[in-house]
This record gives structure tokens, sequence and C-alpha cells, in this order.
């Protein structure tokens, strides 16, 4: 049987079919139409489906589900996506608009984080387990949670918001808003913003050196390369991002004893320069003996695509 994945950022959608094994068979890219109507949207996504289909050489209807990954909140029964700011997209009723494209094939919506830890489930670090967390930490912190083998979406479908457990009391303000939350500390614009700071009070730091004062050249990256290259200061706003994030995958840990915590995104890239000292402060913190279930995620830019085709793994 072969799913077809989607993928949708506010850059680009991304699409793939994918067999039973989990490999991409077929693949499309296109930009996102910003600004076009959602069901513009829905008939893009039906035309790159058919033209996967042309390439395989087999009927669009043959493939049994669509399944969508959304950067987004959808609403309890998967059907409409509440709000994806990325996509300017609020109260969209993207199930029954793609069913009109696909009316004999079941089509899914999930959130991007939680698909993503359903590919990991399927393809990747979490294969076997029962419960197992996944961490995302890019420009925010998304979180997928697997238990008893499943996609869990919250106790009343309304998601889980792992970057949004209070980690500082009033801390730092968070994108949502509220103050203090895991996001605000462990995204990798929590780096930019300290590099940015670094860069006005330390004028001779490499970090300075290397964005060559200019504010926008500071990224996440930028600031984990000048610790490695040994820069005090790049080093010190690095040992405080791991404190943090320590802290927030030993509050998990000691919640859910998950069998791995999977981190994934453009911080986790740091490889073993995170990993070591990460691994190191949650055996100091944790209740348990929990360090070495603490690694980096394994499909990457992939996991949308592969997530979203076993969206129907997921169902009753
Ligand atoms: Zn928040």
């Amino acid at each position: 049987m072969l799913n077809v994945g989607f993928d949708v950022g506010g850059t680009n959608i991304k699409v793939g079919v994918v067999n039973e094994k989990n490999q991409i068979v077929a693949q499309r890219r296109q930009p996102f139409p910003t600004g076009r109507s959602y069901q513009k949207v829905a008939a893009i996504m039906a035309e790159m489906t058919e033209s996967m289909a042309e390439e395989l050489s087999v009927p669009a209807a043959s493939f049994g589900s669509v399944g969508i990954a959304i950067p987004g909140d959808l609403d309890a029964a998967g059907e409409t996506i509440i709000n994806a700011h990325n996509l300017h997209f609020h109260n969209i009723p993207m199930k029954r608009e793609m069913e009109k494209h696909f009316p004999r094939t079941p089509v899914f919506l999930g959130n991007d984080a939680n698909v993503a830890a359903l590919a990991e489930l399927h393809a990747g670090v979490f294969q076997g387990c029962r419960t197992a967390v996944l961490l995302t930490l890019g420009t925010g912190v998304g979180g997928g949670l697997i238990l008893n083998g499943r996609m869990f979406n919250g106790g009343m479908e309304h998601g889980v918001e792992l970057g949004h457990m209070i980690l500082v009391h009033g801390g730092d303000r968070c994108s949502c808003g509220k103050k203090g939350c895991v996001e605000a500390y462990c995204a990798g614009t929590w780096l930019v913003r300290q590099g940015r700071k670094a860069i006005v009070e330390y004028p001779l730091s490499l970090i300075y050196k290397a964005a060559r004062g200019s504010m926008e050249r500071v990224s996440a990256k930028l600031v984990i390369d000048c610790a490695k290259k040994g820069d005090a200061v790049a080093q010190d706003i690095f040992d405080d991002y791991v404190e943090h994030l320590s802290s927030a995958i030993t509050s998990i840990a000691s919640l859910l004893d998950p069998e791995v915590i999977a981190l994934g995104g453009g911080v986790s890239l740091a490889g073993d320069f995170l990993f070591r000292p990460l691994r190191r402060q949650v055996e100091e913190k944790s209740f348990f003996h929990f360090a070495h279930k603490v690694m980096p995620a394994k499909l990457g830019n992939e996991a949308g695509i592969i997530g979203a085709a076993n969206l129907i793994r997921n169902q009753d």
C-alpha cells in the first residue's frame, strides 16, 4: 500500500509517496502560495498528488491515504485547522476540502510536531517504543509524544504543548505571550537573542567577529560554532542553554519515564557538542538513570512526509 504524506510549511509544500517500508518512492516540492485561498492550496496539493501518481504509473485513487502535517493547531476531530500562523490559515476546513479532490481516499490532518514523533515511531529512533518524547529545537520548541505505542494528542485532543511548560517562574516572555516557557529558553531563537546581546556587550568576542558586528548575521548555528571554537562568551551562552534544556528534559523524564527522548530541529545538529554536556546534566538532575536515553532524532527533513503518510496507522 502506498500512502501520501504532505509536509506543509510557510515556505514550501513538500509531499512524498511512501511505501510500506517507509521509503519515499516519489516526491514533489513547491513554494507555499502565500496569500492564496485554501481552496487554491488544496487544488495545488491535489495536482502534486496526481503528478506523482503519473510518475509511478498508478491511479491517484489507489493511494491508501492522504496525510497532511500542519504547523499549527487542529480541532479535536482533526478536520479543521484552527490556527496555522505561518500559513495565514485560521478556521480552515482542510480535510473536507481535500476530500473534494479525493472522495474515496481517507484524509488525515496532524500537527507537525506530533507527526514528526509518529515518523520516529514507524521509521526512526522510537521504533519498538511504547513511550517516547520528541522535542524539536528550532525557531520554537515543538513536542510530540508517543504513549502506549501511539501518537498522543492530549486527553481532550487539544494537543500537547511541551514547549509551553513553565521552566522559569516569571521568566522571559514566550512567543505565546506567557512568561518563562520552555520555548522561551530552549528554542534556537534563545541562542540568537543571547548572541545579539553579546555583540553589544562583548565586542571582543568571536561572536562579534563572526557576525562582523551585524545583529542580522547572528544565528543559533553561529553562536554554537563560536562556542565550538573555544570562545568564552559563546561557551557561557551555550552552557546556559544546556542548563535550561537539561531541566526541561529531566522534568519530562520524571513525568513519563519514557524509553527515549529524542531531539530534532536545527540546534540538535550541534551533535556531541550538545549531547555530551546535556546527558551529563540530565544524569545529575534526574531521579531515574536516564541520560543515555537522550538521543538525536533520526528523520530530519523527511519526518513530516513519513509521519503524515503514517497518520492512517494511528487511527482507532
Ligand atoms: Zn509559551
